[in-house]
């Protein structure tokens, strides 16, 4: 029958349907797809249907308007004053919904006008609503909420570059210290070497110095054993056999001190780098 294709209830689906004019024909029997919509029927048809309806005398003057121009329908309710009337006026000067013998009763002279034409204009308004949420609202939120998501992974990617980037500079210090302790230890060896060498030097001063002395020692028991008097050392050029070459000298080392850098955490910083972060606040 007929009738139960007669109401369709409005969702946007139904709105897309429309546009691709995959709506079909409301009229039995009839598989045409409709473009056209009678308004006081609440049918889609077809346009041969259209044409029928608007030719036969009893539906000649019902409002046949393009599908996507129809009027929305009105929900049915009962006034409860008049049981047997449907709510569907509204007076705009009191701003209430009424049926047609309260209308008359009550609110004569007032300006009346078509509860279902008004319902169907704030009905459009309000599917053009979610319209422009879907259309326009919801894609550049949704994108936005994208550009978040891809800003997100990007920021990692950049800290993860950063953190290899402290890890390499941090390496080429400690490179850099490693070198400057090799050299520090080198210099400290050739000092070594140079005090040893000198001590060496003296060292062997003293030893040469203790064989002289031992061999005067040697040569004054040979002058106190002396059995003659003629040429007896002890009596003849006794200033000339008394001359001793004296003590050689010492010459102290000085001994090297290492005076540590003054070097605070700062400092290192100092020579390590910034990270640069712009102000977000
Ligand atoms: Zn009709
Ligand atoms: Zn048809
Ligand atoms: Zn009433
Ligand atoms: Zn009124």
């Amino acid at each position: 029958m007929a009738l139960s294709k007669a109401v369709i209830p409005y969702t946007i689906q139904d709105e897309q349907v429309t546009a691709q004019h995959f709506l079909i024909c409301c009229t039995e029997d009839c598989e045409n797809s409709c473009q056209f919509y009678c308004n006081p029927c609440y049918k889609p048809m077809c346009e041969e249907c259209r044409d029928k309806h608007q030719k036969t005398p009893e539906t000649k003057y019902h409002e046949v308007v393009p599908y996507r121009d129809r009027r929305q329908k009105l929900p049915v309710e009962k006034c409860k004053d008049h049981p047997s009337k449907d709510i569907d006026i509204i007076c705009e000067n009191c701003q209430v919904p009424l049926c047609s013998k309260c209308a008359i009763r009550n609110h004569r002279g007032h300006k009346l006008d078509d509860l279902e034409t008004v319902y169907s204009d704030r009905f459009t308004i309000f599917v053009n609503k979610i319209c422009d949420i879907h259309q326009y609202l919801l894609p550049i939120s949704q994108n936005m909420q994208k550009d978040i998501k891809e800003d997100t992974k990007e920021i990692k990617e950049i800290m993860d570059k950063i953190r290899t980037s402290i890890k390499i500079e941090a390496e080429y210090l400690k490179q850099l210290t490693d070198m400057v302790m090799t050299d520090n230890l080198e210099q400290v060896k050739k000092i070594e070497q140079s005090l040893i060498k000198e001590l060496q030097r003296q060292d062997k001063n003293y030893e040469n110095y203790n064989s002289y002395l031992e061999d005067l020692i040697k040569d004054i028991h040979g002058y106190l054993s002396f059995d003659k008097v003629t040429d007896n050392p002890i009596i003849f050029s006794l200033s000339e056999h008394l001359k001793t070459k004296p003590i050689p000298e010492t010459k102290k080392p000085v001994y090297p001190v290492f005076t540590a850098g003054q070097n605070s955490k700062d400092d290192v910083a100092n020579l390590f780098g910034r990270i640069t972060a712009p102000n977000t606040k």
